[in-house]
Order: structure tokens, then C-alpha cells, then sequence
């Protein structure tokens, strides 16, 4: 069981955690997790350059490592990335210590402040420890769910999931994976066309400002 759209009360219990983007711009943030993929992770980046979209992409380590040269051809064509672990770990059966360690392993392959916990499952423990430190992590949630992982449904479903949920500063999740490919390559052209249309720009999320750079110490 999943909500397309995260309820309010959801937000509230995870304050810390980013659920959409503060903006009254047309302006969308759709995300990828779980590649690169070989087939599907070039297919997303195609479709994004017809409309000019910028978007985010949570890897998976491992994933990067089998990939090399289609995470660069994410960095190189102006998109966001972000940490989706090393082994793509659910944070609520797995200790902290272990959680931790293989959010670090993918660190080594993935350079950014952006973190997606697995499943959006993810212990106020490990909230704390990715937090509590000198460079924390931001994490990001989301206020869709494409569905497209989910494959009982259509990608006509997938597409309508999105469609009537997404506004501005919507966080929008996608997955570029073999599991998501027959939802995902449907729905998402059409989701680009859709609000293109309507006036929408599709945003890369920012990484965080380092706080020296705003002049706290
Ligand atoms: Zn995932």
C-alpha cells in the first residue's frame, strides 16, 4: 500500500525531512531513483533533453560502478544527483551503524549533500545521525509517487497518478529501472508534454548552500 500523494500529517511527523519546494513558480521537480540503468537511465535522459528538463537522480552505488559512463552523461548534461545508498538498504530493518556505513560506500562514487532513503523508510535515528553533523545530508521525501514501480497498474494510471497531484514545487518520483519500464516510458513523455504546455519548467533540486557560504560560522 502507498499514497500518491504524501497527506499533510506525513509532512509534519518528518519536519526535517524535504517534502516539496517553497516556490509559487510553474515549477516541478521530478526525480529518478534507483539507476543508472542501461537501457532505461538513456531512454529518461533523451526524453528530458526535448523539453529542456532538469531533473534529479538518487543513485545507487552499486548501480553507479556498473555504470560509469551514464552517471557522467547525467552530471555532464546539467542534473542534479543524489545518494540512494550502496545496496539500496531499508532503513527500518537495518542498524544504524550499517545503514550509515553503506550511505559512505556510495559516497565514494556520488558527490552531493542529496540523500533518498530506500523506500522512503527511514529511522529517526538514522534522521538524526545524517543530520547532526558538520556536513549534513539533506533528505529528500517527495509529494507524488508516480506508482510506476507498482506493476499492477497501467502507465495510463501511472501517468494520471501524476498528472492530477503535481503543482508548483511538486517533488515528483520516478524510477529509472527495468521494473518501472513499462509504466515510466508511457507516463513520463506525456507528463513533460502535459505541463510544458501549461507553462511549467522542470528544475534539477539545488544542493544546499554551505552554510560558511551565507555567513554562519
Ligand atoms: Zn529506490
Amino acid at each position: 500500500m502507498y499514497l500518491v500523494s504524501t497527506p499533510w500529517w506525513l509532512r509534519r511527523f518528518y519536519p526535517t525531512l524535504c517534502w516539496k519546494m517553497d516556490t509559487l513558480e510553474k515549477h516541478i521537480y521530478l526525480t529518478f531513483d534507483d539507476g543508472p540503468h542501461e537501457t532505461v537511465t538513456p531512454f529518461v535522459l533523451d526524453t528530458l533533453q526535448q523539453y529542456n528538463a532538469k531533473t534529479t537522480f538518487f543513485c545507487i552505488g552499486n548501480n553507479v560502478r556498473k555504470h560509469k559512463e551514464i552517471y557522467s552523461r547525467i552530471l555532464a548534461e546539467g542534473h542534479s544527483v543524489g545518494n540512494h545508498t550502496e545496496h539500496h538498504m531499508r532503513g527500518w530493518k537495518t542498524r544504524d551503524y550499517n545503514y550509515l556505513k553503506d550511505i559512505s560506500i556510495a559516497e565514494q562514487v556520488i558527490d552531493s549533500p542529496l540523500f533518498r532513503p530506500p523506500y522512503g523508510r527511514i529511522k529517526r535515528s538514522q534522521i538524526k545521525k545524517l543530520q547532526d553533523v558538520e556536513s549534513p545530508m539533506k533528505i529528500i521525501m517527495w509529494s507524488v509517487l508516480s506508482g510506476d514501480f507498482d506493476t499492477t497498474i497501467s502507465g495510463e494510471n501511472c501517468l494520471k497518478n501524476v498528472l492530477r497531484h503535481s503543482k508548483e514545487g511538486s517533488i515528483v518520483v520516478f524510477h529509472d529501472s527495468a521494473k518501472a519500464w513499462d509504466r515510466l516510458q508511457y507516463a513520463l513523455p506525456k507528463v513533460l508534454e502535459h505541463f510544458s504546455e501549461k507553462g511549467f519548467q522542470f528544475k534539477a533540486l539545488p544542493y544546499p548552500v554551505p552554510l560558511q557560504g551565507l555567513g554562519v560560522v
